[in-house]
């Protein structure tokens, strides 16, 4: 009876740790989102093979007057499948400060130009504050929810469109520098800029490394539940 007592308690004792270590492993699920601001522009076909050769997904915050310039771009990045949202018509943040009368005509307009040039269905419910959203009223962020859509900011970033680097290297170990500690990371890049092209091989291969999957961004009940371990300021509209 004592032995077969002393038994239980050593199965017990062995099996804890096992169940808190499966607890721990599930509560550190790695995800990363990758995005790319400000497109399409001259140069997205690069990107997009690039992305296809790394066999990455990606997140396209695209802007309405680029998709007008920029049309076939826009399409295919459309037609690869890549998640896309509302990036605004033309970026002019002081405009869309202003009033939420014309946030809303601004990604109505948006939705058109997409209509027009890429899928007469495409629809979206992303968006990302030009400029991102720290210098928007909360009123506005607000609203922006209120319409239906997702808006994301990020928690690193390559500093692409914020800062001169001298070297890849340099861009690399700053991008990495903002890493550490995070499991769910949404990376802001922009397009058009060769030196993110150029590390991004790198990059990936560090989250691969370090266990992190690769998500588009989107308001499904698993990404909602991932983005809750984000420390990005977001916010997401109710579930349906
Ligand atoms: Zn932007």
């Amino acid at each position: 009876m004592m032995r077969r007592f002393m038994a239980a308690l050593l199965m017990a004792c062995l099996l804890l740790p096992a169940v808190a270590a499966g607890e721990a492993q599930e509560a550190a699920r790695k995800v990363v989102y990758l995005t790319f601001d400000d497109g399409p522009k001259k140069d997205t076909p690069e990107l997009l093979a690039l992305l296809k050769e790394l066999d990455v997904p990606a997140t396209f915050f695209l802007m309405g007057l680029s998709v007008r310039a920029f049309p076939e771009y826009a399409k295919m990045i459309v037609d690869a499948g890549y998640a896309v949202g509302c990036h605004s018509m033309s970026h002019s943040y002081n405009r869309l400060k202003e009033s939420t009368d014309y946030v809303a005509r601004d990604i109505e307009r948006f939705i058109q130009e997409m209509r027009t040039y890429t899928d007469p269905e495409f629809t979206t419910d992303l968006y990302r504050f030009p400029g991102g959203s720290t210098s928007y009223s909360s009123k506005t962020k607000t609203f922006v929810r209120d319409q239906g859509y997702a808006w994301f900011d990020w928690n690193a970033m390559t500093g692409d469109a914020q800062y001169t680097f001298d070297s890849d290297r340099e861009m690399l170990e700053y991008t990495l520098g903002q890493l550490e500690g995070k499991d769910v990371i949404i990376l802001l890049m922009h397009e058009s800029k060769v030196r993110t092209r150029r590390i991004l091989p790198d990059l990936v291969a560090y989250f691969r490394e370090n266990g992190y999957e690769f998500r588009m961004l989107s308001t499904q009940a698993e990404d909602r539940e991932i983005l809750k371990g984000c420390s990005a300021n977001m916010m997401l509209p109710d579930e349906e």
